[in-house]
């Protein structure tokens, strides 16, 4: 006990320095993966981006290039893609006619005519006085060109009122032809008035006019030297986009180029906006040194953070700036690290961000760091390693004892089972083969006494030797009856083999099993009789089943002589074959020397034989039953046995009824 007692303690000590080591070894696992998976993602997203700025390089030019052109792929973790090719920007390219944001409008107070104008709007009689002035008014020198503007717009609101559109339009036209007088009007009120342009296409039903008015604007904005109010401009194309896309009879290939032309215009948008706002930084990273051996060159100020790469094409450097998407960016590279983190899940570690929040695992209360070291991301992550606790420690060697042991007990009792299984297979094994040996002894045993008895005879007969008729007589009956023994013998053996052999011999017919039993009957009656047995038998016609005549016969045969062998004069036998329900029926009941109940189930085995006095006393060669039951099985049938020793047996069959 002492010793086995001192065996565990030491057990626990080994299995704690054990534990200790493991999660040495865990730890710096964890971190090695860990780094590993953030620069695996990495290099998978720099790796997307440079495929996406292969896209923005070869971007379609006129309008239906737009409707076959595949779709830019948009990469999780990035904002926004911006192409240089040989220092100059090349994505988005309306970026680069963006200078200065003037306002060159900001007195939006109402000029003297359009207060009049706005006046008589309310009382109509003037508004006609006013009308009639109108074109004097848009031509009248004394006024200011700013004036003139107001005058006009004054007039093109009161035709689209009155909805006199074509009157609109060539009011409009004057102003749009006019670039020097647009210069008088701040970028709001310009893209007001190509709204308004463009909605009275609409409403006259001009939809290919429509399409084209849009495109004009759309490449007049293009070529525009300030890029002003991005907003407004926005909101106009999305106004205009969308209208065109919902005319019925725009063909399917104009649907697609508008659709691709409008994701593409309001992506440069986008991108436009953000180059505007940050326009000193995109500077300071296009030219700036890198310090990496990738290439790959990070930066970030304030909320935004740039990565820098560049790649050798045809057409020259091809340098790409992306801007990071931080929350998708660290959700995507999060994702990975989550998986890691879980196959470690009993290190204490911890990520944390600039800000100090957590974004991975948990800070214990007290334990001690062991490592900290910031991981080289886009975003400057700190990993911490921690101290385990010692309770956890001891917990885990306790788990580990724990499953050792459970796997040994478990090893133990599949060995004990597999060893009891072993035994029992061994034992059965050589009980079939003592079976079979005894078998061969019994048969040969059989066989040799019919011949030995034909042998002698046969011989005192060739020798001359019985000279008298009766005599010959006598002794040919016996080498006749002694030669029938041996042929049933010989019968049985083969009839086993027979149904050893399965099926396969077997010729499926539809019989009556009244007509078989009874032929078995008829053949045996005399031996019962002979004994001392009176018969009871019941043959209903039309008991039909499905099979095979020789093996049905021996069916009925074995069960019949065995009753006949096993039971003592005066006795009765009945046999029984008659149709219920649906199955056929044939029983064999008898008032002879029974069977124990221990042995009921052995019966049916092959070459077994009850060990009593009778079965020793009568022949027989322990296949009877055994054939019984392999017929019953290929048939489908069932066997049952009630039995009492001294009392008597009852063997039933019940085969499936055929029609
Ligand atoms: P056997 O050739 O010995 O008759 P069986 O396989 O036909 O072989 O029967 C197996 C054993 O079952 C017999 O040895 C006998 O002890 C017992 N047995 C079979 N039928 C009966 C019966 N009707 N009454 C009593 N015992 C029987």
């Amino acid at each position: 006990m002492a010793i086995l007692s001192y065996l565990s303690f030491r057990n626990i000590q080994n299995e704690n320095y054990l534990t200790q080591k493991n999660f040495d070894e865990n730890r710096i696992s964890l971190q090695k993966e860990l780094e590993e998976a953030l620069e695996k993602e990495q290099n998978k997203i720099f790796q997307e981006t440079k495929t996406a700025s292969l896209f923005l390089y070869e971007l379609p030019k006129s309008l239906l290039e737009f409707g076959n052109a595949a779709n830019f792929k948009d990469v999780n973790g990035i904002e926004a893609i911006f192409l240089y090719n040989n220092g100059t920007l090349v994505y988005p390219d309306i970026s680069t006619k963006w200078l200065t944001s003037t306002n060159h409008f900001p007195d939006t107070k109402p000029s003297l005519a359009e207060s009049a104008l706005y006046q008589s709007e309310q009382d109509k009689d003037k508004l006609h006085e006013v009308l009639f002035s109108r074109e004097m008014l848009a031509r009248n020198p004394i006024l200011t060109p700013k004036e003139q503007v107001q005058n006009i717009l004054g007039l093109i609101r009161i035709a689209y009122r009155e909805k006199d559109y074509s009157e609109a339009l060539r009011l409009l036209k004057i102003l749009e032809a006019r670039p020097k007088l647009q210069g008088y009007l701040h970028s709001d009120l310009t893209r007001s008035i190509n709204l308004l342009h463009f909605d009275i296409l609409v409403k006259m039903k001009k939809h290919q006019d429509a399409e084209d008015y849009c495109l004009t604007v759309l490449n007049n904005f293009l070529q525009e030297k300030n890029i002003e109010d991005i907003p407004s401009t926005r909101f106009f194309f999305e106004t205009a986009f969308t209208q065109i896309l919902s005319f019925e009879n725009l063909k399917q290939e104009k649907r697609e180029a508008f659709w691709n032309l409008r994701g593409n215009f309001n992506r440069q948008l986008d991108y436009t906006d953000i180059l505007i706002q940050n326009q000193e930084f995109f500077n300071n990273t296009l030219h700036s040194e890198s310090a990496s051996k990738t290439g790959i060159l990070f930066k970030s100020e304030r909320d935004v953070t740039l990565f820098r790469m560049s790649y050798p094409l045809l057409s020259g450097n091809q340098v790409v700036i992306a801007k990071v998407n931080e929350t998708a960016y660290r959700n995507r590279i999060l994702d990975k690290l989550k998986n890691v983190a879980q196959r470690w899940n009993n290190v204490p570690f911890s990520i944390t961000d600039t800000r100090d929040s957590l974004l991975l695992g948990s800070i214990p209360d007290s334990a001690t760091v062991l490592t900290q070291t910031s991981l080289s991301s886009a975003l400057p992550w700190q990993l911490s390693l921690y101290e385990k606790d010692v309770s956890e420690i001891r917990q885990e060697s306790r788990h580990r004892m724990f499953l050792m042991y459970g796997l040994l007990f478990f090893s133990l009792i599949t060995v004990i089972f597999g060893s009891f299984f072993m035994l029992r297979f061994f034992i059965q094994e050589h009980k079939l083969l003592a079976m079979k040996a005894n078998f061969l002894s019994s048969v040969s045993h059989e066989l040799k006494t019919p011949l030995t008895s034909i042998k002698m005879f046969a011989e005192m007969m060739a020798r001359g030797r019985v000279m008298k008729v009766e005599k010959v007589q006598e002794y040919s009956g016996l080498i006749n009856k002694e030669a029938s023994r041996l042929e049933n013998l010989i019968g049985a053996i083969l009839n086993y083999t027979r149904m050893e052999h399965g099926t396969g011999a077997f010729k499926w017919e539809k019989l009556d099993f009244s007509v078989c039993a009874k032929k078995v009957f008829e053949a045996v009656e005399d031996i019962g009789v002979e004994k001392g047995l009176s018969f009871k038998t019941r043959f209903d016609p039309n008991v039909y089943v499905m099979g095979d005549y020789t093996a049905l016969y021996s069916l009925a045969q074995n069960l019949i002589e065995n009753a006949i062998k096993y039971t003592n004069a005066p006795g009765d036998i009945e046999i029984k074959v008659y149709n219920e329900d649906d199955r056929a029926v044939f029983s064999v009941i008898d008032t002879g020397v029974g069977i124990p109940s221990s042995e009921q189930k052995n019966i049916f085995n092959d070459f077994y034989r009850v060990g009593d006095e009778m079965t020793r006393s009568t022949k027989g060669s322990g296949l009877g039953l055994a054939i019984v039951k392999r017929v019953a099985e290929t048939h489908k049938a069932t066997i049952s046995l009630t039995s009492k020793p001294g009392k008597g047996s009852n063997f039933t069959v019940r085969f499936r009824k055929v029609d």
